[in-house]
């Protein structure tokens, strides 16, 4: 066990290609998604949230997620992760190769009803069926615990329905689990907190977190979850995820900020910061809206080398 103080090494799972861009104001077409993630790999990237095995109806900008994978370049290391929210949805991501899939149970139930359509315990239920399924294919499952740290709806969320979920995962045979901050409404001792008590109830799973900077608390949050020794953490290129015209946007926190700021703490990351900068100002334009993260502005201190 990772105890605190002790991370060396932090692994960034970048969530922008799913997470960032399924709420954006613009829609990107499949090619323009499959050159982001392919960008987003020749920065040194190893495990991006690729696509999203959703309606395509419902959420457009997921639309394609089989012609996504179809055409991305598979290099040694790099692992493509597919997201499902049922059993359909993790049909199709086994269908078509993801290295590694993503499922999700939402802690609050209104929000697991909104999201999924079904009520908590349906929805873990499935995910029963779907870990012995994924072990039969020897395909690598995770679990986000949305809404972890609280919900729109139902505002606190106890930690014990966090708990259980997570224990029902380690019986399954997850192997990880985010807990995430969906709205961006944590803050960094709750954070502490809530990792502490996941490691003591599941202390062989990996921990990986997952936040958005709703209220600017984001890398704050980020930091205590490294901190409490957390080394796996979401994050989307250029903060993008929220619209930027709306007072509510909910980006992800910004893979440069984040790098960034382990950098500096001379944490390793694996990354090459100055190619992820220049992907995050390709994004932007492509996006043809301001994103949120900061050192794609800035740039980094002391300068690079040029
Ligand atoms: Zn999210």
């Amino acid at each position: 066990m990772t105890m605190q103080g002790e991370v060396k090494e932090v692994q960034l799972v970048e969530v922008g290609p799913r997470d960032g861009l399924q709420n954006d104001p613009t829609i990107l077409d499949v090619e323009t998604r499959v050159a982001f993630i392919t960008r987003l790999v020749d920065c040194g990237i190893r495990r991006i949230e690729a696509v999203s095995f959703v309606n395509d109806k419902r959420v457009p900008a997921m639309a394609g997620a089989e012609a996504v994978m179809a055409a991305l370049p598979r290099r040694e290391g790099v692992s493509y992760i597919g997201l499902t929210l049922n059993q359909r949805g993790f049909d199709r991501a086994l269908a078509c190769g993801v290295d590694e899939a993503n499922y999700v149970v939402c802690a609050s139930e209104t929000f697991n009803q909104r999201n999924q359509g079904a009520p908590r315990a349906a929805t873990l239920e499935t995910m029963h069926g779907i870990a012995r399924q994924a072990a039969d294919a020897k395909l690598p499952l995770s679990l986000t615990v949305a809404t972890a740290f609280g919900c729109p709806f139902e505002g606190e969320v106890d930690p014990a329905i966090v708990l259980d979920i997570a224990r029902q995962a380690a019986d399954a045979g997850v192997r990880e689990i985010a807990l995430a901050d969906t709205i961006g409404a944590t803050d960094p001792y709750s954070v502490k907190r809530l990792v502490a008590m996941t490691r003591a109830a599941v202390p062989d799973l990996q921990l990986r977190c997952h936040f958005h900077n709703t209220r600017n608390t984001g890398l704050a949050n980020a930091y205590a979850a490294v901190e409490a020794g957390v080394t796996v953490l979401d994050a989307s290129c250029a903060g993008i995820g929220g619209c930027p015209f709306a007072p509510k946007a909910t980006g992800n926190i910004g893979s440069e900020d984040i790098l960034y700021m382990l950098d500096r703490m001379g944490i390793r990351h694996g990354v090459d910061l100055p190619a992820l900068i220049e992907t995050a100002k390709w994004i932007e334009a492509e996006l043809g809206h301001p994103t949120a993260a900061q050192v794609s502005k800035a740039g980094l201190f002391p300068k690079a080398a040029e």
